[in-house]
């Protein structure tokens, strides 16, 4: 379980994140939605370590995770895929999967790269093109493979259906799903696209300028209209 309380950063003048509370639980996904500039991706990053809250924990199974260096909150199980879809281009697409084993999880099974193979089999038969052929959905799914074969037991996930067709972002999401009920992996997934995150997610979590208005069962806060209006676009 990933358990964040009272998060807090800023970036220079600007508090991005204020006192954030926001639990994980196992083998479940939670959703955090919100505007524009309400702090979601600030918050993954604080909660991966790519940059540094002035106050709060996060505490992964117990431990806090919280000035540890990125690569060893991976190794601890802990899987960030970053908005903006980073792989490298001039990479082969097993080159770039491969990348992700180097920040496996301590303690557990390598995970042979087939296994991203079989969850998206378009990499699988671009296996040696560089990453650049890829069209947007397909690098998307790429990191996220990418993600997967560290072995990860919470994985975050920044906004993966930004610029994708919904029919992509159906499979992407789809996916995702599965791998929580089939193997209890824990998500926390940030999205504008609120309709979709919520349409998979168990939680919803609503930030609204760095602080949590309200966290509820996803197919609630779907159906709340004033909430919806409000903050969620839909
Ligand atoms: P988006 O979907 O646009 O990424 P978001 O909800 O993820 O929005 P953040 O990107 O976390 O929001 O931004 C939260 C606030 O922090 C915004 O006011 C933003 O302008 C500010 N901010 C984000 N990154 C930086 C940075 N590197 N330097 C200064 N301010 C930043």
């Amino acid at each position: 379980m990933l358990q964040v309380t009272g998060l807090t950063t800023s970036y220079g003048p600007v508090k991005a994140l204020d006192s954030v509370d926001i639990t994980a639980e196992d083998g479940r996904i939670t959703a955090v939605l919100g505007a524009n500039g309400a702090g979601k991706s600030t918050l993954l990053r604080s909660i991966s370590g790519l940059v540094r809250p002035s106050a709060g924990q996060v505490l992964l199974d117990g431990k806090d995770l919280v000035g540890l260096s990125a690569e060893k909150m991976s190794g601890l199980g802990l899987g960030h895929v970053p908005e903006g879809r980073g792989v490298i281009t001039e990479l082969t697409i097993e080159e770039n999967l491969r990348l992700g084993s180097l920040g496996r999880r301590a303690g557990s099974d390598p995970v042979p790269l087939e296994r991203a193979y079989e969850l998206f089999p378009v990499l699988g038969e671009r296996r040696t093109a560089h990453a650049e052929v890829l069209s947007g959905g397909e690098r998307q799914m790429l990191v996220i493979g990418r993600a997967l074969v560290a072995a990860p037991k919470v994985l975050l996930l920044d906004e993966p259906s930004l610029g994708l067709a919904p029919r992509i972002v159906a499979q992407i999401f789809g996916i995702v799903r599965d791998l929580v009920e089939r193997e209890g992996l824990t998500v926390v997934l940030v999205e504008q696209n609120a309709r979709s995150a919520l349409s998979i997610a168990d939680t919803g979590v609503v930030l609204n300028l760095g602080r949590v208005i309200t966290t509820r069962p996803a197919a609630e806060l779907a159906e709340d209209e004033g909430l919806r209006h409000a903050y969620l676009g839909f």
